[in-house]
């Protein structure tokens, strides 16, 4: 008996393609739209679904040198893959951390004062420790340095001897929203912060911090979102190119004649002849359960709907005003005309949850980029 590969979805039912030709053009419009600053790459939480290896070699083949995961173990995971690139992980420094990031030449984000004392404190007598981020908090409440803590630094920079500081970053809280009044305030108190600094590149905008304009830019952005084809805000038409396709197989098909009820609880009552469908995917593939009764696909060029509740393995169609569509065909539950912003609509959530749920159980087609 040959060995199983595990890995290889071969006979998985559904096939989820990943276009690292469009992450590649995403990344150039990207950049250059922030033509002034470096733009690095956010690849946490697997590259937000869709594989931190293949994207962060696609990207790196055409020369961006930064990456971001969250996680420590995100970041080893992708250094074997990028020697020479500079990882950072958002996450920070926790007791115990920080030899590991030096063996593997990871840069921790430092958050508190705390982290910086961990990590000042290693460095007095490591060899040679790589770099370190400063997050600073201007209106998150999340992680970051507190202003009273960055005030602190200011009048005591001992604290931040001993070790080199490559980048200074915040994250903005509304930057999906241009009109915002939180994105030139969270500008202005970055600017004002760093100035008691020691100087470092300065990175302020995430994906839809790009679009709000030059003053948002400094001298790195982070994108993450619209790599990988997301919208980067609800009042313009996406600018991006669509990453993602997902096709889900049909198994079965059944005229129902007779009133009855469909799923789970259920949920849904057929009364008139109807031609139901069953898909292969289903919530444990990241297909949103409120998507049930609520959501639609593609079958060529007619959408139709989610009829019954959302099952684990298996969704439901109203294929009706589909007649051809038969056992082996393939339906799109996320495509050109029904992105993954659009999932996302429907399913009362954001592209970034549409997609960093797809998981691994779909067959997982990539379309290589350039090199
Ligand atoms: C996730 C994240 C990003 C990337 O944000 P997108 O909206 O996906 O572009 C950048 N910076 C920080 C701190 C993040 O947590």
């Amino acid at each position: 008996m040959p060995t199983p590969d595990l890995h290889n979805k071969r006979h998985s039912a559904s096939v989820l393609t990943i276009d690292l030709g469009a992450v590649q053009a995403n990344y150039r419009q990207l950049a250059s739209v922030a033509a002034n600053a470096e733009c690095a790459a956010v690849v946490k939480a697997d590259g937000y679904g869709l594989g931190a290896v293949r994207v962060g070699q696609a990207l790196a083949s055409i020369g961006c040198r930064t990456f971001f995961t969250a996680h420590l173990d995100e970041a080893i995971a992708l250094r074997a893959a990028l020697p020479d690139r500079e990882i950072y992980s958002f996450n920070g420094l926790m007791p115990g951390e920080a030899e590991t990031f030096s063996e593997f030449q990871i840069s921790p984000v430092l958050n508190s004062l705390g982290e910086i004392e961990i990590w000042a404190r290693y460095c007095a007598d490591a060899e040679t420790p790589p770099p370190a981020a400063l997050h600073l908090d201007t209106g998150m409440s999340r992680l970051g340095l507190m202003p009273v803590e960055v005030q602190r630094l200011a009048t005591e920079p001992e604290r931040l001897g001993g070790f080199s500081i490559s980048t200074i970053m915040s994250h903005l809280a509304c930057s999906d929203m241009p009109g915002h009044p939180l994105n030139a305030q969270q500008r202005d108190a970055f600017s004002a912060l760093t100035i008691a600094l020691p100087r470092a590149k300065l990175s302020l905008a995430a994906s839809s911090g790009i679009f709000l304009g030059p003053a948002w830019h400094f001298n790195m952005v982070r994108p993450g979102a619209g790599l990988y084809g997301l919208s980067p805000n609800r009042e313009n038409p996406n600018p991006l190119q669509q990453v993602v396709n997902l096709q889900g197989k049909i198994l079965s098909v059944r005229d129902v004649d007779t009133p009855q009820t469909v799923g789970y609880g259920a949920s849904r009552r057929i009364t008139e002849p109807t031609r139901v469908a069953t898909v292969a995917a289903g919530y444990a593939d990241g297909y949103p359960r409120s998507l049930g009764n609520e959501g639609s696909v593609r079958i060529g060029n007619v959408s139709v709907p989610v009829i019954g509740r959302v099952s684990m393995d298996l969704i439901t169609l109203d294929v009706s005003n589909a007649p051809h569509a038969g056992p082996g065909d393939m339906v799109e539950l996320i495509g050109p005309l029904h992105d993954a912003d659009a999932v996302a609509t429907q399913a009362g959530t954001i592209g970034y949850e549409i997609l960093t749920r797809l998981g691994h159980r779909y067959h997982r087609h990539y379309i290589e980029g350039t090199a």
